[in-house]
């Protein structure tokens, strides 16, 4: 399965933000971006011309990247938002917010995607008791998610859950028993991604 894998410190450098891509050293001073926060390569310091088109292409990568997900798949996920009822850019965050990888990190199981969709695969996580190793998976209202019992996945997941301050209302966590809940969609103001989707929208309807 085609997955990116390219430096994610150079990720948020060439986006110009902080995307926390690698969990708890993202928190330290060891953060690339708090000692380079220009983008990288040899012109990185000069200045950057800022076409309409260059802003627009820009926060579609940086929502991409943000997630983990390729380009191919990402233009899959908007032309399934553009098809359903109600605004495109919010179907369009919904439906990554519901992926199951982005679903483990809100509930704190995870540091980051790239480590949920790594245990993802590796089957340590159920969804209504079923083994589910596809990280892109939906979940919906009424599912529930749990760690299986005797994975040896468990000592990271608890460690992740240290560093959780707060699960977001539409989910339910329990760190104890490390089992969730998923209470509803999300609404587009509990979804926190740093991305103006309007933007990937009129890049895409172009
Ligand atoms: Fe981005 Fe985290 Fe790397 Fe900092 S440490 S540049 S937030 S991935």
């Amino acid at each position: 399965m085609a997955r990116d894998t390219s430096p994610q410190c150079k990720q948020c450098r060439r986006e110009g933000e902080k995307l926390f891509l690698k969990g708890e050293r993202c928190l330290t001073d060891k953060c690339s971006f708090e000692r380079r926060a220009y983008p990288p390569g040899d012109h990185g310091r000069g200045r950057q011309k800022q076409s309409e088109y260059r802003v627009q292409l820009r926060e579609k990568q940086k929502a991409r990247r943000y997630y983990g997900v390729l380009e191919t798949q990402f233009r899959l996920y908007y032309d399934r938002a553009s098809r359903q009822d109600g605004i495109t850019g919010e179907n369009l965050l919904q439906m990554l917010e519901r992926r199951l990888d982005n679903v483990i990190v809100r509930l704190g199981f995870a540091g980051s995607r790239r480590q949920a969709r790594q245990m993802v695969r590796h089957g340590h996580w159920t969804v209504n008791g079923r083994r589910v190793d596809i990280p892109s998976f939906q979940v919906h209202e009424g599912d529930i998610i749990a760690l299986k019992g005797d994975s040896p996945a468990e000592p990271v997941v608890r460690g992740a859950t240290e560093l959780t301050a707060q699960v977001p209302a539409w989910l339910q966590a329990d760190h104890e028993s490390l089992t969730a809940k998923i209470l509803r969609a999300p609404e587009r103001r509990e979804i926190t991604t740093p991305v103006q989707e309007q933007l990937i929208v009129e890049l895409y309807s172009k």
